[in-house]
């Protein structure tokens, strides 16, 4: 069996399931995470092409319940996103049941105890965010929509005026998704790119964006952009941590929507304050 892990995260099996761990989020007792890994189980519990059948959502809460399980957290109530590739970013207070979805939200913010915030992905990114000063956890979906619109900049950014956060203290972790390496774009994505990142200069960078060898493609950093974006607001390199995996060259271990198609399962990224 291969081991994803590298300098950042922790490649763990146990008891037949399968996760990442930050190993900068391990420093925090207080706080619980851990993204799946392994393309036998699925976290999906939203509508796919048509309703999805009771079952399969019961499986997918069950899954949840068996990923916090293993890290330890045995009450387990769980505010998920609801994956909208929209720009809001909602504060989550509390929660009315052990699962409860946030439908056209994109983002939870929480400096709650005892809540799970989810997000799930297949090649999007996902970023955990986690001031150890005030104690407040963040989870963040970021398809390359999501970034266009900069839902990662606007989540920091409510941390910061909700919370009074202090973007120095702010560690974001960097979920495993779609990489430069395979995120081929046509023409009028790479136009969108372009025209809403002019600050960054990013048809001057081909680190941000470069042509492909295939005709009238380009093949565009999302995770950079996101990277730069973030120090801007004043994030410290050394609290971005990335993961550094792409799901499609691990497609083994890692849902893809580019490699499965049409019925592509779904990864999930939980992040949760116990203290
Ligand atoms: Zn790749």
């Amino acid at each position: 069996m291969r081991d994803l892990s590298n300098e950042n995260v922790i490649h763990i099996k146990k008891d037949e399931i399968q996760y990442l761990q930050f190993r900068k989020l391990l420093e925090f007792k207080e706080i619980k995470h851990a993204y799946s890994l392994g393309t036998d189980w699925d976290f999906r519990t939203e509508k796919l092409n048509e309703k999805l059948p009771k079952e399969k959502v019961e499986k997918a809460l069950n899954n949840y319940k068996k990923l916090a399980n293993s890290i330890g957290v045995t009450d387990v109530k769980i505010a998920k996103n609801g994956q909208a590739h929209t720009d809001n970013v909602q504060i989550v207070k509390n929660i009315d049941s052990d699962f409860m979805r946030f439908e056209k939200t994109d983002g939870l913010i929480t400096d709650k105890t005892n809540i799970f915030l989810a997000t799930s992905n297949a090649d999007c990114i996902l970023f955990m965010f986690y001031d150890p000063k005030l104690k407040v956890i963040a989870n963040v979906h970021s398809g390359w929509k999501g970034t266009l619109q900069r839902i990662g900049a606007k989540a920091i950014n409510k941390m910061i005026s909700e919370f009074n956060c202090d973007p120095k203290d702010i560690i974001c972790c960097i979920c495993p998704s779609i990489r430069k390496c395979h995120f081929e774009v046509d023409k009028d994505v790479k136009d969108m790119f372009e025209k809403e990142f002019q600050d960054l200069k990013i048809s001057q960078s081909t680190d941000l964006m470069e042509k492909s060898q295939v005709k009238e493609k380009w093949r565009i950093d999302t995770v950079l952009i996101n990277k730069i974006l973030f120090k801007k607001i004043g994030l410290i390199d050394k609290n971005i941590i990335d993961s550094g995996l792409c799901s499609v060259c691990n497609s083994d271990l890692i849902h893809s929507f580019r490699v499965e198609k049409e019925n592509y399962g779904l990864e999930s990224a939980i992040i949760s304050r116990v203290y």
